[in-house]
C-alpha cells in the first residue's frame, strides 16, 4: 500500500526505531506515546483492520497475541493494556491493523 505510513515503516522507508521483527510483524514505539511504555504491534501485511480478518488469519493473530506478554516483559512490565482500534467510529486513525500495547502510569482509560 503505497501511502500507508505503517507499509512504509514495515519496508523501512520510513524510521520508526523498530524493537522488534521477525516474519510476520514488527514492533516499534507510538510516536504519541499515552504510557510510559506504549508499543504498537503491526503485521507486516497490509490488513486494514480487524474487520477484514477471516480464519485463514488465525495463525498470524495467535503470534502477535502470545508475542503481547513477551514484549511486555522486556519492557519490565508485569501487566499491561491492549487497545484494538478499529473503523473510523471505533477511533482508528492508521488503517493498517495495529494492536497498542500500554504499560506503566496508562493515561487514558479502558
Ligand atoms: P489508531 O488511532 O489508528 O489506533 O493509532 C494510530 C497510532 O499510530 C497513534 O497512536 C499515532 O500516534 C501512531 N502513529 C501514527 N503515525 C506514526 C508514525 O509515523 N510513527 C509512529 N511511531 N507512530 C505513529
Ligand atoms: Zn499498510
Amino acid at each position: 500500500m503505497e501511502d500507508c505510513i505503517f507499509c512504509k515503516i514495515v519496508a523501512k522507508t520510513v524510521n520508526a526505531n523498530i524493537m522488534y521483527e521477525d516474519d510476520n510483524l514488527v514492533v516499534f514505539p507510538d510516536m504519541h506515546p499515552k504510557a510510559n511504555t506504549h508499543l504498537l504491534i503491526v503485521p507486516k501485511r497490509h490488513i486494514n483492520s480487524l474487520l477484514d480478518l477471516s480464519h485463514s488469519d488465525d495463525a498470524l493473530i495467535a503470534h502477535i497475541i502470545l508475542q503481547l506478554p513477551k514484549l511486555a516483559r522486556q519492557m519490565g512490565a508485569k501487566g499491561f493494556r491492549t487497545i484494538i482500534n478499529t473503523g473510523r467510529e471505533g477511533g482508528q486513525h492508521v488503517d493498517h491493523l495495529h494492536i497498542h500495547l500500554l504499560a506503566g502510569n496508562l493515561q487514558i482509560a479502558p
